[in-house]
């Protein structure tokens, strides 16, 4: 059941009454559930005959002396496109909330974090960006280690694909008793106004990353955010076009009441 309240006042600004309508959104959850379920299930089917054309690919070019370079090339394509979907799929699978379960336990962030910056360093030397660090260690939060390293791992790969060349790259951490927030802040090509509030939509992408042809598929930051509140924590985005965006998590610190 969904309830919405709202109080009427009389004109002196007076308690006159209040109206509370309950709605029975039975069907509307059924529905979600249902969707979420289909995308598990499908994507799910279409990952073994996905590995079965990587495999098969795989054999062919371990004897690649015995093709023509253009065969080579063609089946280099196919290889390229199929991981493609391959991970488009796993991305999809992992969305299903279905499957996103989380186990928060005692996790230091700072050697996440650490994680997270070596797997994008490359990344980032490609593109000239450079990325900077500064966070206590360690850094205690009840977390799982897995879904939050995930999590970081989009924020940090988005803020150095979404920046040009000679961008910066910093990710910062500061706790309280109860909260541990992180942040991770570019100098990239920033999102609109307009656009802040639907970065967390599951296919969103801005129309700057569009027109600038950046790859991507719009499904990382929903996940994201899915993961960070299956934690009881929150994330938000803070932007400014042309000058650079901001991500800042919140989560748990270890041994909040109720964590
Ligand atoms: P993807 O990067 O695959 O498109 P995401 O869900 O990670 O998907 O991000 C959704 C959209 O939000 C991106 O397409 C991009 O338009 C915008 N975005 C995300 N991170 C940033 C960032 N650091 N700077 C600018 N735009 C961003």
């Amino acid at each position: 059941v969904s309830t919405a309240a709202r109080i009427i006042k009389n004109d002196d600004g007076g308690f006159s009454g209040a109206v509370i309508v309950y709605s029975d959104v039975t069907g509307l959850v059924e529905a979600l559930s249902a969707k979420e379920e289909l995308i598990s299930n499908v994507s799910h089917e279409f990952r073994s005959p996905l590995m079965s054309v990587l495999g098969n690919v795989d054999l062919v070019l371990d004897a690649a002396d015995r093709l023509s370079p253009d065969s080579v090339h063609r089946l280099e394509v196919v290889q390229r496109n199929a991981e493609r979907l391959l991970s488009l799929v796993s991305e999809l699978l992992v969305s299903a909330s279905a499957v996103l379960a989380v186990h928060p336990r005692r996790t230091d962030l700072a050697g996440l974090i650490e994680n997270s910056i070596g797997s994008v360093q490359a990344q980032a030397d490609a593109s000239n960006v450079s990325l900077t660090t500064d966070v206590p260690a360690p850094l205690w939060a009840h977390a799982d280690p897995l879904r939050i390293g995930q999590a970081l791992d989009n924020l940090v790969s988005n803020a150095i694909k979404y920046s040009p060349d000679g961008g910066k790259v910093t990710v910062s951490a500061r706790r309280s008793e109860s909260w541990v927030q992180l942040k991770v802040q570019d100098t990239g090509m920033g999102i609109s106004e307009e656009e802040t509030s639907r970065v967390f939509t599951r296919f969103f992408r801005s129309q700057a990353a569009r027109q600038a042809a950046i790859p991507g598929v719009g499904l990382g930051l929903s996940i994201t955010k899915t993961i960070v509140e299956r934690h009881g924590g929150a994330i938000s985005c803070d932007s400014k076009p042309g000058a650079g965006t901001t991500f800042t998590l919140t989560l748990p610190a270890e041994g909040t009441p109720g964590s």
